[in-house]
């Protein structure tokens, strides 16, 4: 008998991920680079032979969040030296060697415009045995160009295994933030805005259209601000980048994240009404409903201008579907001005609100110029109150549409454990419609991926539950 060679091990990579779309992008990003050395996903710390945490620094939550769990493996490292610990993302950006301090046993230390160096980094650790750190440049150590190169993003490797589902990816079209509202890091962590040139963004729409992905959201701190000048000096808007991404055979809908409001230009909300796989949903945060506190938070609009923005793309998108972002208990809010934000809420009634406490970010406009005066029980309880008046609309707009057949795109098996009477909860599906309305229905497996027509039959703030009709699309926004 001969002696058969023993297959190798694959080495194994566990990564968690915290925050926004922008970083699970980046997480896809790394582990396709990373599947390149030969490593292969876990979703056990144990059996792990690298441990990356990709991070968010726009809330303290988020980084005592790592900095816990990075105390938690900290007995893995000590049973298993040789196992290869990263901090990468927006925390890695901020804190930088801070990391290494507080935590001696991670290994490398990776910045958000750095990603592309991580496999090296990681033989570089495990060869030297020396923390390795890539960061990009602070927003004052250089020239803006010199600044701009460092935060430069890789090529467009893809790693389908780490989408929201097969048929559903994001595409990054732009890069960092030049707006510098006060309270953010967002611009000195991501670095300054540049936008991807469309060859590119087309190129890599094609390739996932290819790979089976029907539904691109297009990715930008400030997304409709995107525009690109060409070497003839043309420039090219996010209004152009939908129209050309809509030509794609195989994509069937397309979605954009975040808008700022001041840059909501009308050849934008044309083209989300003229372009039928655009989705009629648009994420437009107003961040507060008072002109003082909006001018603390250097926004550049006030709520007139919000608003009339507001009416604008609801004249040109009639069945458009809107959400927004709000802080509450930033710097000098008191109860009149809070009182403005509920105000706004109630006139705007917007699809979905995402409501965060302020949280002071060291580095910011903010934390030197004012102080952090709303004590947190009352940041807690105005969250709260807010939280409370968009919840009432959600239920109110949400009761309207029973009885409407909606269109929705099926995303896979519903994780919510929200039952309705009658139903026996074999395979609840869930799925968003083309407004992005969560809908919760029964269905068979074999539709994920698929367009179905769905009844509404009943609903709650959040979700729309229904029953399917018919599997084939029609074009009806809800
Ligand atoms: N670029 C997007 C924009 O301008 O709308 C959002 C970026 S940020 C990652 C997402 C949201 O986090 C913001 O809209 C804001 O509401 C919230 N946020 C940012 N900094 C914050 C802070 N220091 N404290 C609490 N919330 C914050
Ligand atoms: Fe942060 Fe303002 Fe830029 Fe959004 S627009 S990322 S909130 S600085």
């Amino acid at each position: 008998m001969t002696d058969q060679p023993t297959p190798e091990r694959r080495k194994k990579l566990y990564i968690e991920t915290v925050g926004c779309q922008m970083n699970l992008l980046d997480s896809e990003l790394v582990v396709a680079k990373m599947r390149n050395e030969g490593y292969e996903l876990t979703d056990d710390l144990n059996q792990a032979d690298a441990i990356f945490y990709n991070t968010c620094s726009v809330r303290q939550h988020a980084e005592d969040k790592i900095y816990s769990a990075l105390g938690r493996i900290k007995r893995i490292k000590e049973r298993k030296p040789e196992v290869t610990i990263g901090v990468l993302g927006c925390m890695a950006q901020k804190d930088q060697d801070t990391i290494f301090r507080r935590a001696p046993h991670v290994d490398i230390v990776v910045g958000p415009g750095q990603l592309a160096k991580v496999p090296e980094l990681v033989e570089k650790a495990r060869a030297e045995s020396v923390h390795q750190i890539a960061v990009s440049r602070a927003r004052t150590d250089g020239s803006i160009d010199s600044i701009a190169a460092s935060f430069e993003n890789y090529d467009a490797d893809r790693e389908p295994s780490m989408r929201p589902s097969p048929f559903q990816a994001f595409i990054r079209v732009m890069m960092g933030c030049d707006k510098f509202c006060t309270y953010c890091i967002v611009p000195s962590v991501r670095g300054p805005e540049q936008s991807r040139p469309p060859g590119v963004i087309l190129a890599e729409a094609r390739l996932l259209a290819d790979q089976g992905v029907k539904e691109i959201t297009l990715l930008g701190q400030t997304v409709n601000s995107y525009q690109h000048r060409q070497p003839d000096g043309r420039s090219s808007r996010l209004s152009d980048l939908l129209d050309q991404i809509h030509d794609i055979a195989g994509i069937e809908r397309i979605k954009f994240i975040t808008n700022f409001p001041n840059d909501m230009t009308d050849d934008l909300l044309q083209a989300v009404h003229d372009l039928p796989k655009v989705s009629r949903y648009i994420h437009v945060p107003a961040q507060s409903g008072c002109d003082q506190v909006l001018k603390r938070m250097k926004r550049m609009y006030t709520t007139a201008f919000y608003e009339e923005m507001l009416a604008r793309t609801r004249a040109t998108i009639p069945d458009v579907a809107v959400s927004s972002d709000f802080i509450v208990g930033f710097c000098g809010e008191n109860e009149a001005s809070f009182q403005r934000t509920v105000d706004l809420v109630e006139r705007s009634r917007f699809k979905n609100s995402f409501i965060f406490k302020y949280s002071p970010r060291e580095g910011t406009k903010a934390d030197s110029l004012y102080p952090d005066d709303v004590p947190e029980s009352v940041k807690k309880r105005r969250n709260k109150e807010l939280l409370a008046a968009q919840t009432a609309i959600c239920l109110e707009d949400h009761q309207k549409m029973i009885g409407r057949t909606v269109e929705v795109l099926v995303e896979g098996q519903s994780r919510s454990t929200a039952r309705r009477e009658g139903w026996h909860g074999i395979s609840q599906m869930v799925g968003r419609t083309n407004c992005d309305r969560i809908v919760v229905f029964e269905a068979n497996e074999r539709l994920i991926g698929q367009f179905v027509q769905v009844r509404v039959e009943d609903a709650s703030a959040v979700t729309l539950f229904g029953r399917v009709e018919i599997a084939e699309r029609i074009a009806t926004p809800a």
